[in-house]
């Protein structure tokens, strides 16, 4: 089910759990500011969620509160994760679902990664 993307930050979410190491997941990067891990449920040949490190619900929240070195580090993360991938050409889309029409179901800010197929003008 969708979140509300104004609920308070949960942190038995489960990626808060998989930053934790509560639960496993593919890890493809780590550093000081992000997680990275192949999706469990992938929407395309390559389909990888870059995650921060701090608490946020999601992308507006992350974008009104974190500081602007969490929010520099994460950015240069998700394009780092991209470019190890070798999927800057041919190239990749990147997709933050937020709230309930947004249909974000983990309550822990995240970037989807897609990218090994051409991908239209739309994934939705
Ligand atoms: O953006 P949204 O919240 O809808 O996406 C959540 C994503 O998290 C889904 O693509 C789902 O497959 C993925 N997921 C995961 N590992 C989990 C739980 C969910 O990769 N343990």
């Amino acid at each position: 089910m969708p979140i509300d993307a104004t609920q308070p930050y949960d942190d038995q979410n489960i990626f808060a759990k998989i930053l934790r190491g509560e639960i496993p997941s593919k890890r493809v990067y780590e550093d000081d500011h992000a997680l990275a891990f192949h999706d469990i449920n992938p929407q395309a040949p390559q389909h990888i969620l870059v995650i921060p490190k701090g608490s946020y619900v999601s992308w507006d929240d992350f974008a009104a509160k974190a500081p602007d070195a969490e929010i520099a580090g994460f950015v240069r993360a998700v394009g780092h994760v991209a470019r190890e991938a070798g999927m800057v050409e041919p190239g990749y889309r990147l997709l933050a679902n937020v709230g309930q029409d947004g249909h974000q179901e983990v309550p822990h800010l995240h970037v989807h990664i897609f990218a090994g197929r051409p991908l239209g003008q739309m994934l939705a």
